[in-house]
């Protein structure tokens, strides 16, 4: 969900406030600390390793294993309209190249700007991405586009473009794309008439017809409604951080998704626990009187599919949707944790950097458990806390303006550990806490490769300082290996969490900018260790070895 879409605060039930759907990876990754200007191509693919995406697929029905490949087809076209909004033709960049190093790193990116490194162009002769993408003409500026009297300009479903007497006009997807999405409209009919549950036939149905007509409200309706499907797929223009120029642009992308019911049974019961952890908040009774929302949907899935928007760049573990605020208000929204991913990455990144970073006794405490653990809370945590001020400020997120996501997405993160914590006291949760909080402090390293400038960023920065102000870990100046010291983590976790929920409660936008600024930062000596993890060749983020072939389904 991006934060166009988050204005709804008060009016809403406290769980609908989320974070952005791409959740730990960053939306507009500065420079990564591992990806640097002069590198050279192989150096920058050798920052995705490649992953076989499967899935236990054995306990599908027969209609169910037949659903797939047709769900993949349509997720396939995603890519081709993809590659339209974010560049253009692809066929004429692609053939210009006889270097297969670049050939592979322009489709990872989706076009010849690089997605971990600001979208810095990597193809000789290729300029700036331009900020609107290609979903407005290249010389259209903004000035033309407010005098222009077009009631649809700033739909989510619409391309800017140019007459043949050089007028902007719009154009929408549904004419723009007319025989693609006929065509995937069709296939999702043909899943449909297989599905078994009630629900995801009538979903399927209904987004069929949304990508003809771009009317996709009663689909995410639907989407919301349907409960017991195995099956699930995530498909249309969604997300709008392509659209720098404006934010107001879809992307087109697709996730076909397998649902775990066993992990997912084990969720479900954590949001029950809410309203109890909100009372227990540490901090002054005054910023804990909201009431958190339970009726949070959580689940897990293995991802089978990525296309489009989401396969571009670093890659979604978690999604938070949908982002239409009407049907958030009626419906509440869905997480979706994304298991094989997040098991990818752990294997490939996590468990690499923590054998380079975390001491050695202390290596076995980080545990994908552990991992998949704290991303869930990250999420659940977003209702815990405070929406509104209490001193007349209005909303925290209009109190604190800019400042809003990265406090946001800070309070989340500590509070997802504050949850853990006050679980596994009540015994609630297994594992051990020195788990949680080794592989939380990995994660830090994880996160902050991909640059302090997003708002997961800076969040993650001013945690990290604030942990080494308190203690909570310290650095072995002989290895430059860091241990955590788990008494010390909890006090800290305690305080950060106070002193953010005041800053959220009284509406506190100079203090947080004052924190952000001074906290948000990658000290030297951090910055140092960082790049030891980029000299031992451990990957940014992952690629994709996908499809019908990879799952053996024919
Ligand atoms: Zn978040």
């Amino acid at each position: 969900m991006n934060s166009r879409h988050i204005l709804l605060a008060s009016a809403l039930a406290a769980s609908s406030f989320a974070c952005t759907s791409k959740t730990t990876e960053g939306n507009t990754p500065a420079t990564a600390t591992a990806v640097q200007a002069g590198d050279s191509l192989q150096q920058k693919l050798d920052m995705y390793t490649t992953v076989r995406l499967t899935a236990d697929l054995s306990t599908l029905s027969e209609n169910e294993k037949k659903m797939i490949p047709l769900l993949i087809e349509a997720g396939d076209i995603m890519n081709k309209l993809f590659w339209y909004e974010a560049y253009g033709k692809s066929d004429s960049l692609l053939t210009a190249l006889d270097n297969e190093a670049a050939k592979r790193f322009v489709k990872i990116n989706y076009g010849p700007w690089d997605r971990l490194n600001n979208n810095a162009p990597f193809i000789p002769g290729v300029g700036p991405k331009p900020e609107g993408a290609n979903f407005y003409p290249q010389d259209m500026t903004k000035e033309e586009f407010e005098k222009a009297n077009l009631p649809d300009k700033t739909s989510q479903y619409t391309f800017l473009r140019r007459d043949a007497q050089g007028k902007l006009i719009t154009v929408p997807y549904h004419v723009q794309f007319k025989d693609e999405v006929t065509r995937a409209a069709d296939l999702l009919r043909q899943a449909a008439s297989l599905a078994e549950d009630a629900g995801l036939k009538k979903y399927l149905t209904l987004r069929a017809e949304a990508l003809l007509t771009d009317n996709y409200q009663p689909s995410d309706l639907a989407w919301m409604d349907m409960k017991n499907n195995r099956i699930d797929v995530v498909i249309g223009p969604i997300e709008t951080y392509e659209d720098k120029l404006f934010g107001y642009k879809a992307a087109h992308e697709a996730y076909v998704l397998v649902k775990d019911m066993e992990w997912s049974k084990r969720l479900a019961k954590y949001a029950a626990f809410l309203p109890e952890l909100q009372r227990g908040l540490p901090v002054d009774v005054k910023f804990k009187k909201e009431t958190p929302g339970t009726d949070s949907d959580l689940n897990a899935y293995d991802v089978v599919f990525y296309a489009g928007d989401s396969n571009a760049g670093s890659k979604t573990i978690a999604i938070n949707l949908p982002n239409d605020e009407e049907v958030q208000l009626k419906k509440g929204t869905r997480r979706l944790q994304l298991k094989n991913a997040m098991r990818a990455k752990f294997d490939k990144i996590m468990e690499p950097i923590a054998d380079e970073l975390i001491v050695e006794d202390q290596q076995k405490h980080v545990t994908f458990d552990a991992f998949f653990a704290n991303t869930m809370f990250h999420e659940v945590a977003h209702g815990l806390g405070i929406k509104n001020t209490i001193n007349g400020k209005g909303t925290v997120r209009e109190a604190l303006k800019e400042h809003a996501s990265a406090l946001e997405e800070g309070k989340a993160d500590i509070l997802g550990l504050y949850m853990i914590t006050q679980l596994h006291e009540k015994g609630e949760i297994e594992g051990s806490l020195e788990d949680f909080y080794t592989t939380f402090l990995a994660g830090i390293f994880r996160s902050v490769r991909f640059g302090a400038a997003s708002a997961h960023g800076k969040a993650n920065m001013v945690r990290f300082n604030f942990f080494k102000d308190h203690g909570a870990f310290e650095r072995d100046a002989q290895t430059g290996k860091y241990r955590v010291n788990y008494a010390k983590m909890r006090e800290a976790m305690n305080k950060l969490s106070e002193k953010i929920l005041t800053l959220q409660g009284t509406g506190d936008y100079a203090g947080v900018g004052r924190l952000l600024d001074e906290q948000g930062r990658i000290s030297p000596q951090l910055q140092q260790d960082l790049n030891r993890l980029s000299q031992a060749n451990i990957p940014v983020d992952i690629v994709f070895e996908q499809g019908v072939d990879v799952l053996s389904l024919k």
